[in-house]
């Protein structure tokens, strides 16, 4: 399956690169990132979804500025994407596609006019929230962050205040848009509101399973099936922390995998690494993108076919692209 292209759902090296004062292009190799250019390369990767922008306008821009300005001067290796067809382009062609995420919306301080000016740039995915709360962000109360018994998240999600009302008028804007909403790191209430108004596309870019783990920032088997009912996608993220608490390993992902396609079906599961966007000493599995054609052969050994291995690798996050 070494063939296959794959599209990675969230990858933050271009903000830890603006935050560290690197350069913010990922042809600038640096063994101190996971992301960059060869690498990319090595391990097959031909779309990724990288976030330019979380909870701070002005770095937004810098980092939208410096994402259009690697695709200008890396023509032959990075794209600027906005629709599922120019994905499949890019591919054909040879660049990596680059398609623009936000991870939040507190930033727009509920200005409507921000997430205009985004899509016009490109930006094609929003999160809902980063995990704060109260306004100006888009929920209430803030997401428990952490590992939590069934019990204790049921009670958080009963006691927990979801959408405020600016989140509901950005959703309506993104369903206008064509832009999706990413629900990774949204609280539990928020999710259930989420599902029952919105009518964008969905996704959960990376986060893990419940069921495998009982961290706050993996879905419950209830959550993933609404998730899919919807047409939703689920990113399977690669950071320890949300694959086991003891012995994260590359089975143990595995296992994730195996669970989301059980609960979810086959059309609603991808990868979201979240390359560069959890503390160092933490790290994930893979280590990096020349990790992933691994982790492909190791689902095909544990029975997945090759229908659904293309489906994890590209085609399902593809669907919630524009066209
Ligand atoms: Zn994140």
């Amino acid at each position: 399956m070494s063939d296959l292209l794959m599209l990675d759902a969230h990858c933050d090296s271009l903000i830890l690169r603006e935050s560290r004062g690197d350069p913010m292009d990922l042809a600038v190799a640096d063994p101190i990132y996971q992301v960059d250019l060869p690498r990319l390369r090595a391990g097959g990767v031909g779309c990724l979804f990288t976030m330019v922008g979380d909870s701070d306008l002005r770095q937004s821009g810098i980092l939208l500025g410096a994402a259009h300005a690697m695709c200008e001067n890396h023509p032959a290796d990075f794209r600027l994407c906005t629709t599922a067809a120019e994905v499949r382009a890019a591919n054909d062609d040879g660049p990596i596609a680059i398609v623009l995420t936000i991870e939040g919306q507190k930033m727009f301080d509920e200005r409507i006019e921000h997430l205009h000016n985004r899509h016009r740039l490109g930006v094609r995915v929003a999160s809902i929230t980063h995990g704060g709360g109260g306004r100006p962000e888009l929920q209430v109360d803030r997401s428990f962050f952490g590992y939590i018994t069934p019990e204790q998240r049921e009670d958080l999600r009963r006691h927990s205040r979801g959408l405020t009302a600016f989140a509901r008028e950005s959703l309506a804007e993104m369903t206008r848009l064509g832009i999706a909403a990413d629900l990774a790191h949204i609280n539990d209430a928020a999710f259930w509101e989420v599902i029952e108004v919105a009518e964008c596309p969905l996704c959960y870019t990376h986060g893990c399973c419940y069921g495998e783990c009982a961290h706050s920032r993996g879905l419950t088997d209830e959550m993933m099936k609404a998730l899919a009912a919807k047409g939703g996608v689920m990113g399977i993220a690669f950071y320890r922390q949300f694959i086991d608490p003891d012995e994260p390993t590359l089975g143990r992902l595995c296992d994730h995998f195996l669970h989301a396609l059980e609960v979810m079906g086959p059309e609603h599961v991808g990868i979201g690494s979240d390359f560069d966007g959890v503390p160092r000493h933490l790290r994930t599995i893979p280590e990096d993108p020349t990790g992933v054609p691994e982790l492909l052969e190791a689902l095909s050994a544990r029975g997945v076919d090759d229908a659904t291995l293309a489906g994890i690798a590209r085609e399902n996050f593809l669907r919630i692209l524009p066209a």
